[in-house]
């Protein structure tokens, strides 16, 4: 398990031969000198994360015990709400699944998308394409007065904003 002092301290990467910062994430396993580019909750629903390497992140997340320092109705919750995710999963209802293991980035990219109506693999053309398409439809100029449309077209050209690049 990894050593509860470096707890929110990330381990960073030493100095290069021109004194410019490495910023390479080291694995925070103890003793582990690996690079870090797996992300791990540091604890059950938490935003922050490990950086662990792959095997230590695998080492992990089989060491965690999602339910410990629950009671057992609790557990039983937790176990239907997983149970429910993963049954939304398999549906393609990817959406409502957790998303604790994203990036504030990769949280507003995916719902950026569903702004766009797309799915997480659609590809830049497409993005361009829905954008087109919903940004004439809910056009202020084609609907006059309608405040729901303005504010659909704001989040459209909001959600493209986040997409284009
Ligand atoms: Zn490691």
């Amino acid at each position: 398990m990894p050593q509860s002092n470096s707890w929110g301290f990330p381990r960073w990467g030493g100095y290069g031969k021109d004194s410019e910062a490495v910023t390479v994430q080291l694995c925070e396993w103890e003793g582990c000198t690996e690079k870090g580019d797996c992300p791990a909750p540091k604890f059950r629903d938490s935003k922050e994360r490990y950086w662990f390497c792959q095997e230590h992140a695998g080492e992990y997340n089989r060491s965690w015990n999602y339910f410990s320092g629950m009671t057992e109705e609790e557990a039983k919750k937790a176990a239907e709400k997983e149970e429910a995710y993963a049954r939304n999963f398999r549906d393609g209802n990817t959406w409502q699944f957790a998303d604790i293991s994203l990036t504030k980035e990769e949280r507003e990219r995916r719902t950026a998308l569903k702004v766009l109506d797309l799915d997480e693999h659609a590809s830049q053309a497409e993005i361009k394409e829905s954008f087109r398409t919903l940004a004439k439809q809910h056009h202020p100029d084609t609907n006059p007065g309608d405040e729901a449309a303005e504010e659909r077209f704001k989040s459209v050209c909001a959600a493209y904003e986040i997409l284009k690049t």
